[in-house]
């Protein structure tokens, strides 16, 4: 760890737990192993806010990936797991959310240093949603049924439908909220009966490793779940191809996941595919303005604007933009810019300078393109990456601020008169992952819901998410849900049974 690192976790006084998991040489969690990589590869793990160095990480190679797929696989092919009653795997499922609860401020504090997220946030969001989501699927695992029909064919049958778990599930997950983005993958999975294989994105692999420690605490199989850390290219790439996975469920970029979807069906393999965004906003002449600014921008600006139904385009009644504008940049001059361990911290660093790089060169490109800046706008001088809050008014639907995932703090307004245009406007996206309106006509609301192209409609409020309710995009943004009973669905088979009678 470098000298940097080790002043920052002293500052801010990090947990002797958290130091103690990041003193150790990190491996790989295969088969109830820890494994180097078979390699011995390794990748840098650096901190978003001093650039240092935290730990190294194995970079696992194609014969872990076969050597995890083969443990999963054995589970489901009649091991101890596939043994289980339901009631039993729904105890283990809520004795690792009793684990993750009891040791939440230590994932929280990882999920800070290693994403640089805020570590309020993580705490309330990331890890609470966490437990919220292996609590629920836990419940689902005793309460899955077929049905018994009555045939009309000629004959004496008896028929009958049953959901059996799919297999060994694959998920590749991203880094913009490491833990609970591989919760909604694992928990619903593991609650059906599947074995999986995870891998974290390699930018963010240390809560998923501490994770594997609580799975093995909690008393889950060797094999049922193993994390293969490690490149994309490598092993993301080598999962969507393995013979031996039965489902890929992944969430990352509209790119990727195309490729990833593509090499996935040309196996006929199971595949939800979680993808990108560019929500947009509509806040209409009637709206609770200030109520509306604060939403916005907590929908906007929330991760420094990594996520991804973030509302990125709000279209603002002409009659209203101005006053919007200024509650919108006066409750955004509030939102603290910090490190991630910073307790008050709203804006925390970009994950990389990559990202940085990028989301710099969509904000220069909209003053090119001629968009108003009103907020923000710069990067932070000295250490870490760290980028300003942006807004942009008078944005077109040409400018690439308008059309593209920028995944940084960058918001862009549009004044609307009519209804119709600015329902044009928003649903003018490759993607369709979610959408906002704010306004206290229900009338109006219940008219635009079903008009909009996206997999959430948020009223009144931005990504208000629960394991008890599906997630997924339309369009571009992928498709298959995660969360809810629907994703029951994508993790199992339905077999129909034919039983001729006497
Ligand atoms: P990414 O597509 O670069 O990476 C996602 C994951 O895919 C990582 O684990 C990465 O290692 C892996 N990967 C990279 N190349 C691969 C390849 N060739 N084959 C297989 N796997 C590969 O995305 P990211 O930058 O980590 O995350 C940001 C993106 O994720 C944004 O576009 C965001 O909108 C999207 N996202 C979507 C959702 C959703 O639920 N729809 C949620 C979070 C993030």
């Amino acid at each position: 760890m470098d000298s940097s690192v080790a002043q920052y976790l002293e500052r801010y006084g990090v947990s002797e737990a958290t130091r103690r998991f990041l003193a150790k040489p990190q491996k790989m969690f295969i088969d109830g192993q820890w494994l180097d990589s078979s390699d011995g590869q390794t990748f840098a793990v650096t901190e978003p806010s001093t650039e240092g160095l935290i730990t190294r990480v194995p970079s696992g190679t194609g014969a872990d990936l076969d050597r995890a797929v083969a443990a999963a696989r054995r589970q489901f092919d009649g091991g101890e797991w596939r043994r289980l009653k339901p009631l039993e795997r729904e105890r283990l499922l809520h004795r690792l959310a009793d684990l993750i609860e009891a040791n939440a401020t230590e994932l929280a504090e990882l999920e800070a240093i290693d994403m640089g997220k805020s570590v309020s946030q993580a705490r309330d969001v990331d890890i609470q949603g966490t437990i919220d989501t292996f609590r629920y699927f836990a419940g689902w695992a005793s309460k899955l049924h077929g049905r018994t029909v009555e045939p009309s064919l000629p004959g004496n049958y008896l028929a009958y439908t049953r959901k059996e778990p799919i297999g060994v599930v694959g998920a590749i997950v991203p880094w913009n909220f490491p833990l609970q983005t591989m919760a909604w993958k694992l928990a619903a999975a593991l609650a059906v009966g599947c074995t999986t294989v995870v891998k974290p994105a390699e930018l963010t692999s240390l809560s998923t490793l501490r994770f594997a420690e609580l799975v093995q605490e909690a008393g889950i199989p060797d094999g049922v779940v193993n994390i293969v850390t490690g490149r994309g290219s490598v092993v993301g790439a080598a999962m969507a191809t393995h013979p031996g996975i039965n489902k890929l469920t992944f969430t990352g970029s509209t790119p990727v996941g195309r490729n990833v979807g593509r090499s996935a069906v040309d196996q006929l393999k199971r595949v939800t595919l979680e993808l990108g965004g560019k929500s947009p906003v509509l806040v209409l002449d009637d709206a609770d303005l200030a109520a509306a600014a604060r939403a916005v921008a907590n929908g906007v600006f929330f991760n420094s604007g990594q996520v991804c139904d973030a509302g990125t385009r709000a279209y603002v009644h002409s009659s209203v933009y101005e006053r919007f504008l200024e509650e919108l940049v006066a409750y955004t001059r509030t939102l603290k810019i910090a490190p991630g361990l910073d307790p008050d911290c709203f804006i925390s660093p970009l994950v990389s300078a990559q990202q940085k790089d990028t989301v710099m060169s969509y904000i220069a490109a909209g003053q090119r393109e001629g968009a108003r800046l009103v907020h923000g706008g710069k990067a932070l001088e000295g250490q870490g990456y760290f980028v300003e809050p942006t807004i942009f008014a008078h944005c077109h639907r040409d400018m690439s601020i308008v059309r593209e995932e920028i995944f940084g703090p960058v918001l862009v307004t549009t004044p609307f008169d009519d209804i119709e245009d600015a329902l044009t406007q928003a649903n003018d996206s490759p993607f369709g992952l979610a959408a906002a309106i704010y306004s206290n006509d229900l009338g109006r609301v219940h008219s635009l819901i079903p008009r909009l192209a996206a997999g959430s409609v948020y009223v009144n409020a931005h990504s208000t998410i629960d394991p008890a309710m599906p997630f997924g995009g339309f369009k571009e943004s992928g498709f298959g849900k995660d969360l809810g009973p629907e994703q029951l669905d994508y993790l199992m088979e339905t077999k129909a049974v034919w039983i001729t009678l006497p």
